[in-house]
């Protein structure tokens, strides 16, 4: 992990891995002090309030959780007594999506024999992503901490004279997506609508919606943007997450029209420059999301997550790429 500034009063954490789950956090130190992101397990929380107490004495004031997912969420308890912000649906969605009991079995169960003979056998992609986790992540003693203060469309806080701008751009990746923007320093912390370097995973939203997001970011107009996962970038980051979403989109109707399913579309869709991404596999999720939308789903329906990871682990096998989540 390592720190970055990136404005005068804007610094971001990055797990430089980039595989799933390493998230990245961001930090403005004025005004009591604001996290963006709490990180996947108490060992890497710990270590981000490390970094971020290099440029800022104390523990900050604020948290703010730009989506429901675990790896942004995590490390909350750690920020004891802090007003932890986020939209109105993230809480329900949380203890939906982000139970930490359920991954810590997960991980357990790739550790025991038993248990990952009956994984292996029914769920090959399971089995996969639970001993990549066991790599780098503990679930041990992480419990939810909840936010506090719950908003609807925007939210804005005053830190000594700067203005920051919460924006409610869900359900794109998630149901809680928000972005965080600095318009006075010119950065946007954009939590998973950018992923960076590698393969945007997407669960519940609309690829219009996602599309429109990645719009508006443009229209901001920042000089830097800290992006969900991945390195820190400019607007470009925005219009390279926007080509793949548009080019998964385009060849997935193709195939789709073509009667193919989303697993044997994503085995056979060019990767082009994306191939060369954290994760390429992980376009099966996008294909998927794609295929949900012809057939007029919801955009919130079901992922069954076992059979998605098996699914990725397929596409990875069919490709003879490494198996990597
Ligand atoms: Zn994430």
């Amino acid at each position: 992990m390592k720190l970055q500034q990136v404005s005068e009063s804007c610094f971001a954490v990055l797990n430089e891995k980039n595989r799933v789950c390493d998230a990245n956090s961001g930090l403005i130190n004025r005004g009591g002090g604001v996290v963006i992101d709490t990180q996947s397990d108490l060992f890497h929380a710990r270590r981000m309030i490390e970094l971020f107490g290099k440029v800022w004495p104390g523990m900050p004031k604020r948290v703010i959780n730009t989506h429901e997912d675990g790896d942004h969420v995590w490390g909350n308890q750690l920020f004891g007594g802090a007003e932890i912000i986020a939209h109105r649906t993230v809480p329900d969605r949380m203890k939906q999506v982000a139970d930490p009991s359920e991954t810590r079995k997960l991980l357990k169960g790739a550790d025991r024999l038993l248990s990952r003979l009956v994984l292996g056998a029914t769920h090959p992609g399971a089995l996969a992503i639970a001993k990549q986790l066991r790599q780098d992540y503990d679930m041990d003693g992480v419990e939810l901490a909840l936010p506090t203060t719950l908003f609807d469309e925007r939210h804005v806080l005053d830190l000594d004279d700067t203005e920051v701008h919460l924006i409610y751009v869900g359900p794109c990746h998630q149901v809680g997506d928000t972005i965080v923007h600095v318009p006075k320093e010119g950065v946007l912390f954009a939590g998973d609508v950018i992923f960076r370097e590698c393969t945007p995973m997407g669960w519940t939203g609309t690829y219009e919606k996602w599309l429109r997001t990645l719009d508006l970011i443009i229209w901001l107009d920042p000089d830097v943007i800290v992006p969900g996962h991945g390195p820190v970038c400019g607007i470009e980051g925005a219009m390279e997450m926007k080509a793949y979403l548009e080019y998964v989109r385009e060849e997935s109707k193709r195939w789709f029209g073509q009667g193919l399913t989303a697993l044997e579309a994503s085995k056979r869709i060019d990767l082009g420059p994306y191939g060369a991404w954290r994760g390429p596999a992980r376009l099966y999720l996008n294909v998927e999301r794609a295929y949900r939308e012809f057939r007029s789903e919801p955009p919130d329906a079901h992922w069954d997550a076992a059979k998605s990871f098996d699914a990725i682990y397929e596409v990875a096998k069919a490709r003879g790429i490494e198996v990597e989540f």
